[in-house]
């Protein structure tokens, strides 16, 4: 098939007829993941010379929803919640994203993680546009049955919002398989028959896809395999550091060490275990199973978050949450590479920072895609009610991994910027040549 997105493919008979507006969100409003986001698509649409109509379009969510959540709790009393739906951009296809429960969520915060999805299924050409949704509650404090009508409730009010042709949700931090059978419950009842396309990441029984709830930290862990070939090494030959140890960053370990990676420290919210020469990744599994965090683990010593970043590791894997790597600590960071298995971990401060030092970024949108790539494989076998192996899956995300990594290297090289940048160029330009190609309506 021919790379009709390449820098040069913007067919010229297209016309750019893009209403001459100002970039109404395109300044950050204040500092956090929207003003990273739209510091990255700056640059991004400027190196691609690309006008201010563009700008504004690429900046400003097509569509999103504000709801209040009341929920009765089990004690009788009522609390009431905000939630979010925001669908960045549908032009390559519907929405897609995950949900977030966390008590730092707000509308800001998932523009930025709606953005940020457009552009993680360009650079992996998956058939989407970017979506996110969140709820601002913190999922510990509450049981599984009061978890369940908050999120029946967000479903019923997002409802208009979603489906499997128009934005597909999957979990994200603070949710699981379960909240995702939920929504789907819910959607389902609704409509009167069962969709398991309104959602991805559900349990298997409901038609959920092998290989799903490992997917992101597999990709991961090919990306970084990708970025050491680059240098002449592979997995075997590396420590590793890994800051969130939540579905990303423990499967993560898991596959590093499986793969002879040396995973020297580990950290969760409440801290981390260091030991060099690495951990034993099974011990600490088990740990961990047990008692709920790396915190405790004899088989190292204890290590703080913010000392574990300046690690004098190989590799960096930031897999908890945004904003992590900023201008103060982006000189501290030793590690050659930095793989993002969180969403934003690095504000736009701290990438020039680190390139500046040359140190190896490689971003978010593509670095953990392959979460929402086996996403697109649970979608794909839901609407044709075919299932896959596992093997198929695994090595159709494999392929797909290596090949977006494949594509954004050589932008890399040949316009001589760091991974993220070139992610972002060729991200963008695929959304904007798929707007333009559609026209605009009327
Ligand atoms: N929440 C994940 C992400 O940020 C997965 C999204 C999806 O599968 O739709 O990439």
């Amino acid at each position: 098939m021919p790379d009709t997105t390449a820098p040069d493919a913007v067919p010229d008979h297209v016309p750019d007829h893009l209403p001459d507006v100002a970039p109404v969100t395109a300044r950050p409003t204040h500092a956090g993941p929207l003003a990273t986001a739209q510091e990255q698509l700056a640059g991004a649409i400027g190196r691609l010379g690309y006008d201010a109509g563009m700008h504004a379009m690429l900046a400003t969510p097509r569509r999103e929803i504000n709801v209040a959540i009341p929920l009765r709790r089990d004690d009788g009393s009522t609390e009431l919640f905000h939630g979010f739906r925001v669908q960045h951009n549908v032009s390559r296809g519907p929405g897609k994203g995950g949900l977030r429960y966390h008590p730092a969520v707000d509308v800001d915060e998932v523009r930025a993680l709606a953005m940020w999805m457009t552009w993680k299924c360009a650079v992996v050409e998956l058939p989407y546009g970017g979506a996110k949704g969140g709820v601002a509650i913190d999922p510990r404090n509450y049981s599984q049955p009061e978890l369940e009508r908050v999120t029946r409730r967000y479903t019923s009010e997002i409802m208009p919002m979603i489906g499997p042709e128009r934005d597909i949700m999957a979990p994200d931090i603070g949710t699981d398989a379960q909240t995702m059978a939920w929504v789907m419950d819910t959607y389902s009842v609704n409509k009167g028959y069962t969709i398991p396309g309104v959602v991805t990441g559900k349990p298997l029984e409901v038609g959920g896809s092998l290989g799903r709830a490992t997917a992101t930290s597999r990709g991961v862990v090919h990306s970084t395999r990708a970025a050491l070939r680059e240098a002449g090494l592979d997995l075997p030959d590396v420590s590793v550091a890994i800051q969130g140890f939540g579905k990303v960053g423990s499967h993560a370990a898991d596959f590093y060490s499986d793969a002879g990676s040396r995973v020297e420290a580990v950290s969760d919210q409440y801290g981390g275990v260091y030991r060099s020469g690495g951990l034993d990744v099974p011990r600490l599994l088990t740990h961990v199973r047990t008692t709920g965090s790396v915190v405790g683990f004899e088989g190292g010593d204890p290590i703080g978050n913010e000392e574990l970043l300046g690690l004098d590791v190989d590799v960096l894997v930031p897999a908890a949450v945004e904003g992590v790597l900023t201008h103060d600590n982006a000189g501290d960071v030793k590690a050659r590479w930095v793989v993002e298995g969180a969403n934003g971990p690095t504000t736009a401060r701290a990438d020039a920072i680190l390139a500046d030092r040359g140190v190896v970024v490689v971003p978010d949108i593509l670095a953990n895609a392959g979460g929402v790539v086996v996403s697109y494989f649970e979608w794909v076998q839901a609407q044709q009610a075919y299932w896959w192996t596992e093997a198929e899956i695994e090595l159709r995300l494999e392929e797909r991994m290596l090949h977006a990594y494949a594509g954004v290297a050589e932008v890399a090289r040949r316009e001589s910027l760091p991974m993220r940048d070139a992610a972002l160029m060729l991200s963008v330009q695929r959304v904007a040549v798929a707007h333009r190609t559609r026209g605009l309506y009327p």
